[in-house]
C-alpha cells in the first residue's frame, strides 16, 4: 500500500485495541466510513502532553456519535487512555490527536447494517505546529462562499466534502480560509469558527445545526468574559462581515488568528486589531497555564 512521502511511517497509531504504527493500518474497502463518510471524528489539541479542553472533546465526540446513533465503543477512561497512549508515543511536548469511529465494516447497504457490526475506532498523533508569527502578527486571508454543505454541519462527520472543496477554492486563490455564507449569514469557516468585531464588541454566529459547535466557541466567550469585552451570539450578514473593524477565526491547531484581507481587501485598516491583540493574549495565557497545571 503506498504511504504519503511527508508522513512518517513510525508515527503511533491505534485501530480497533491495537497500537501500531501507522504505515502498518489497514482497514476495508467495505468500511462504512470509506463507502459513505458513515463517521465521526475529533482532533484535540495537546501541550505539554496533556490534552487541552478535553472535556469539550469528550462531550462533542459522545454527542456526534449519539446524533448519528453510533454507540460509543469506549467509556471516557478508555478514550483518555487512547489519547494518553498515542501522545507518549509520539513523545512530543505539543501534538494535535485525532480520534475516528465509523459504522464498521457491512455489506454495502445505506441503511444501518442488522446487527450493528463493531465499529472501526482509530486514532493518530501528529506533531503540532503552532500558528507562526507571520500569521499571528500579519494576519490570514480569506475569501467569501456561499456554504453549499448540509443541515446537520453541528455534528463532526468525517464527510466533509463541502468543507474540502470550499477550502479547496480558497487555498487555489491564494487564501487561507474560506468564510461560509447561508442566504447572506455567517456560518462558520471551512475548518474554523468565525468572529466578528464592530465597534469594541465581539460578534459570532449563534449555536444552530448548521456550523460546528467549536470547542474554542467557549473558551474565546470565557476569555472576552475575563477581559471585559462585549460579546453577542447572534446573526451577522455578509455586509457586516465585509465592513467589520475585525474579522477572528478559532480552531484547535490555528487557536486564534486575525483574518486581516477578505476577497482581496484589507479588514479594517488592514492590520489585526485591538481586540485580536488582547484575546490572542489571553489565549497564550490560557496555554501556559494548562502547561503549569497539576496534572
Ligand atoms: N468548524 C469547522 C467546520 C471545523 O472543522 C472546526 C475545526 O476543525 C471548527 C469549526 C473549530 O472547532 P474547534 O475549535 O473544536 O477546533
Amino acid at each position: 500500500m503506498t504511504f504519503p512521502a511527508d508522513l512518517h511511517a513510525d508515527a503511533p497509531a491505534y485501530l480497533n485495541g491495537q497500537w501500531t504504527r501507522l504505515a502498518d493500518c489497514q482497514v476495508s474497502v467495505l468500511d462504512r466510513g470509506f463507502l459513505f463518510g458513515d463517521g465521526i471524528y475529533e482532533v484535540v489539541p495537546i501541550y505539554s502532553r496533556r490534552p487541552f479542553g478535553w472535556d469539550g472533546h469528550f462531550t462533542r465526540l459522545t454527542r456526534s456519535l449519539a446524533s448519528v446513533h453510533l454507540p460509543n465503543p469506549h467509556a471516557p477512561e478508555a478514550w483518555r487512555a487512547v489519547v494518553d497512549g498515542l501522545v507518549s508515543r509520539l513523545g512530543l511536548e505539543d501534538q494535535f490527536v485525532y480520534l475516528q469511529v465509523t459504522r464498521g465494516v457491512a455489506r454495502r447497504d445505506h441503511a444501518f447494517p442488522r446487527p450493528a457490526p463493531s465499529p472501526t475506532v482509530f486514532a493518530m498523533t501528529s506533531p503540532l505546529k503552532r500558528p507562526s508569527v507571520q500569521d499571528r502578527t500579519v494576519g490570514l486571508s480569506a475569501i467569501c462562499l456561499e456554504d453549499l454543505r448540509w443541515h446537520r454541519c453541528d455534528i463532526k462527520s468525517i464527510a466533509l466534502l463541502g468543507n474540502v472543496l470550499a477550502r479547496e477554492q480558497a487555498v487555489a486563490q491564494g487564501a487561507a480560509e474560506a468564510l461560509l455564507f447561508r442566504q447572506d449569514q455567517l456560518t462558520e469557516g471551512a475548518a474554523s469558527n468565525i468572529w466578528v468585531v464592530k465597534q469594541g464588541r465581539l460578534l459570532y454566529p449563534p449555536r444552530s445545526q448548521d456550523l460546528l459547535e467549536g470547542i474554542r466557541r467557549s473558551l474565546l466567550v470565557e476569555l472576552a468574559e475575563s477581559l471585559g469585552i462585549e460579546h453577542q451570539a447572534r446573526t451577522i450578514s455578509r455586509q457586516e462581515v465585509e465592513e467589520a473593524d475585525e474579522v477572528l477565526l478559532t480552531s484547535a491547531t490555528k487557536e486564534v488568528l486575525p483574518i486581516t484581507r477578505l476577497d482581496q481587501a484589507p479588514v479594517g485598516d488592514g492590520h489585526p486589531g485591538p481586540l485580536y491583540t488582547a484575546l490572542r493574549k489571553a489565549y497564550d495565557e490560557a496555554i501556559d497555564r494548562h502547561r503549569r497545571a497539576e496534572p
